[in-house]
């Protein structure tokens, strides 16, 4: 019996954080570096992921820049 399964998911960790120059252009609050980790996942296992670099907002969460 095959059993196909179509789930796949992406799951964005963050793994660490500094603080940074500059605040969030939408709710004012300490903008921060953040070394992010993307996982893809298919059928609840991992299969690929990317880490990368993004400022974002220590306040809301935003994300205002990115780096690939
Ligand atoms: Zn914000």
């Amino acid at each position: 019996m095959v059993c196909f399964c179509f789930l796949v998911d992406q799951r964005r960790k963050l793994r660490s954080i500094k603080p940074a120059a500059g605040t969030c252009s939408r709710c004012g609050g300490g903008a921060s570096v953040g070394d992010m980790m993307t996982t893809t996942r298919f059928c609840y296992v991992p299969c690929y992921w990317k880490s990368w670099k993004a400022i974002i907002c220590t306040f809301c969460g935003a994300i205002l820049k990115s780096y690939r």
